[in-house]
């Protein structure tokens, strides 16, 4: 790690390339990434209160942020370019931004799970999620109207406790599911992290963006 971070890189008219990235899974699976294109961090987020952070690359710094703000960030052109899961994607939207490239990082799959063996009543289902729109549309193409509860996290209490009869989640090993008496049940989309870019960024910093992003095309075999 080098001692020196470009002077320039906290600055609000810094003119380089801002990179939106959330913690956990995402952050610690496109180091790897980062590092093939020679953008390396100089402080390690986890140990770290700031929200801005200077790279070895002195046209990068990086934006540490909540996983559901990265494309508002991206979308705004607050950040040049983003890496998002497509359960994000797919919950918020986003507009104006080109989704160009499947990282094939942070793979799981968005589905819905209930209590294991359970039979699901004959009355319209409720659903807790903080997947919303998915699984409304998931559940609309499906030709079922359903109720959906607004949760923020912890989904898997939700039918232990009868709030809900299934919930919709994404699902790794589904350790978390069976720790809990669940079982996954339907599949609704294969999901891994996406690299986002704003669109006029696209047009007005190509020149700092090409490489970057060969790089990362090289690194996931495309
Ligand atoms: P699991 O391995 O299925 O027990 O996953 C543990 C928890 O991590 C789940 O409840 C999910 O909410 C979360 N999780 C798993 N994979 C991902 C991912 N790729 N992105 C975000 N959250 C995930």
């Amino acid at each position: 790690m080098s001692e020196t971070a470009p002077i320039n890189q906290a600055d609000a008219d810094y003119n380089g390339l801002t990179l939106a990235l959330s913690k956990g899974r995402i952050l610690k699976e496109t180091l790897p990434l980062l590092a093939a294109a020679g953008i390396e961090l100089l402080e390690d987020p986890a140990k770290s209160r700031k929200l801005i952070f200077p790279t070895s690359h002195e046209a990068v710094r990086i934006l540490i942020l909540r996983a559901s703000d990265v494309p508002t960030y991206v979308e705004h052109g607050a950040a040049d370019f983003g890496v998002a899961g497509k359960d994000v994607l797919l919950e918020y939207g986003a507009k104006h931004v080109y989704e160009l490239l499947d990282l094939k990082i942070a793979q799981c799959k968005l589905m819905t799970a209930g209590i294991k063996g359970a039979t699901l009543p004959s009355r319209r289902l409720r659903i807790a999620t903080k997947y919303v729109n998915v699984a409304r549309a998931y559940f609309a193409s499906q030709g079922q109207q359903v109720d959906i509860i607004k949760l923020y996290g912890s989904m898997e209490l939700a039918p232990l406790v009868s709030l809900g009869d299934l919930i919709v989640d994404v699902v790794d090993t589904g350790n978390t599911l069976r720790a809990n008496g669940l079982e996954p049940l339907e599949l609704i989309a294969d999901i891994s992290s996406r690299l986002i870019v704003n669109q006029v960024s696209y047009k007005r910093k190509f020149d700092l963006l090409a490489p970057i992003l060969e790089s990362f095309k090289h690194s996931v075999g495309e």
